[in-house]
């Protein structure tokens, strides 16, 4: 029998427009002999819709986006309750990027009502989102990363000089002034004095109440992709070039500027490090089906780990899969691992 498949995208996220091309992708990837795809659409605002179930690849971004007239159920009290009256999907693949979707919140609901769904769970899932939370679990593991400093809003409203000197003190310029939960670069600015630091820390503060403030460091970028639950497997290394001051969000999404290099070149002691360093970051978060380890390596092949993503971008030209297709895994097959996955991680937990 097929099995029933709710994928889950869209998301009250600033990441929202990056999940529906992750949906598109993966509706055109998806083996309809093998599975039933049933559209759920979150959107901006948070409503849930379901659309009829595709028959085939979705055309475009804009199929996905279901109009009121084809929905099905169009509020999340529905969606709850049904699942009470009966089982209405095997697995969900929640492909949703940023907050309400990658940090925990849509995990925990799943696990309420109980599907098994695709990739990490509620605690991976927020920890990993939380770049400072993230990076103190990091320490504890060891794992060597660059000095920060970070403070929640109502600190910086009483206390900004203090802060201002406190960054200056501990950290050199140029620093990196990033949203705490976010991702795909929203928010994140490269500040080289003072000025600069400031609005940045103001940017930062429009779409988080906790902003972290990154020592800038001259390296190369490296990322590598993690599969597996209890034993997990790490691909080969790929490397980000790219052609703008910093790897920011037209950089990955619109300009087409960035080169990937994969396998990235460097030295096979270096990667059997990383691989290590990706591993003991799955395990430290206690993540499960997948996740992409973002790596710095200077010059003198000096390894930070930067940070991971619970769910990285997920189209065919994207890094986790092209990793893994240079790894010898296909996007098909990916999605076939994650969804089997899933299923074994629930029986698990049972
Ligand atoms: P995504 O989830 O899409 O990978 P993100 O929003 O979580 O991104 P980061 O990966 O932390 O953000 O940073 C985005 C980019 O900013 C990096 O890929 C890198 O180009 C640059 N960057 C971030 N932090 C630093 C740093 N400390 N030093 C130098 N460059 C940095
Ligand atoms: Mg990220
Ligand atoms: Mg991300
Ligand atoms: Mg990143």
């Amino acid at each position: 029998m097929k099995k029933r498949i709710g994928l889950l995208y869209g998301g009250k996220s600033a990441e929202h427009e990056v999940s529906l091309s992750t949906a598109t992708a993966v509706s055109k990837a998806i083996n309809y002999d093998k599975y039933e795809v049933h559209p759920i659409y979150i959107t901006l605002d948070g409503q849930w819709l379901r659309g009829p179930q595709l028959m085939q690849a979705a055309e475009s971004v804009e199929q996905l986006q279901f109009t009121k007239e084809h929905v099905q159920q169009n509020n999340i009290t529905e969606f709850v309750l049904d699942q009470g009256k009966q089982a209405q999907f095997d697995v969900i693949f929640p492909l949703l990027h940023g907050t309400n979707g990658e940090d925990g919140t849509v995990q925990g609901l799943l696990e309420v009502l109980n599907f098994p769904y695709v990739g990490n769970g509620v605690l991976a899932s927020a920890a990993g989102m939380d770049k400072v939370v993230m990076k103190q679990l990091f320490g504890v593991a060891g794992l060597k990363q660059v000095p920060y400093v970070y403070f929640i809003r109502h600190e910086w409203d009483q206390h900004q000089e203090i802060l201002l000197e406190q960054c200056q003190s501990q950290l050199s310029y140029p620093m990196f002034v990033k949203p705490a939960n976010l991702g795909s670069s929203v928010g994140i600015s490269k500040a080289s004095n003072l000025e600069e630091l400031k609005q940045a820390i103001v940017i930062a503060f429009q779409y988080d109440r906790k902003v972290i403030v990154e020592q800038g460091i001259n390296a190369r970028e490296i990322e590598m992709a993690v599969l597996g639950n209890n034993n997990p497997k790490v691909s080969v290394a790929g490397e980000i070039k790219p052609m703008t001051e910093f790897y920011d969000y037209d950089s990955k999404y619109k300009d087409g500027s960035t080169a990937l290099v994969i396998p990235a070149e460097i030295p096979t002691d270096v990667e059997e490090t990383m691989k290590d360093m990706a591993i003991r970051a799955f395990k430290i978060l206690d993540c499960a089906g997948l996740v992409r380890s973002d790596f710095f390596v200077t010059a003198q092949n000096e390894i930070y780990i930067n940070e991971v993503n619970t769910m990285p971008g997920f189209t065919p030209v994207s890094m986790y899969p092209l990793l893994w297709q240079h790894t010898g895994v296909s996007y098909p097959q990916l999605i076939d691992t994650l969804i089997e996955l899933a299923i074994e991680r629930h029986l698990e937990k049972q």
